[in-house]
């Protein structure tokens, strides 16, 4: 989000200093509202860290690519590999889609 928008000096260093405090605080009121349970993960390595195999690279620009294949967006690896941290699982790609809740 950060990267892609330039609206002038003065619009950016307001983007730029977003209170991601208080954006969570109001994502997890309004989740609480219709019995969405929130909890906070650390987004540490998410972006980094290989669905397939594991291990860690760090990607060059927006995609991720691993030496063995595997590659995807790497907001798209950031989220699924949060979700595998929130549900204590070693997430393997072909197994995504029937993992236990779905
Ligand atoms: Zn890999």
């Amino acid at each position: 989000m950060r990267q892609n928008l330039d609206y002038g000096k003065k619009a950016n260093q307001k983007l730029h200093q977003w209170n991601f405090g208080s954006i969570r605080q109001k994502l997890k009121y309004k989740c609480a509202q219709v019995g969405i349970h929130t909890e906070l993960i650390s987004e540490e390595y998410t972006s980094q860290e290989c669905l397939s195999c594991r291990k860690r690279n760090k990607p060059k620009n927006r995609n991720y690519r691993c030496s063995r294949g595997f590659s995807w967006h790497r907001d798209g690896l950031g989220s699924a590999n949060i979700r595998a941290k929130y549900l204590g699982e070693i997430l393997v790609v072909g197994l995504m889609a029937r993992s236990k809740t779905g």
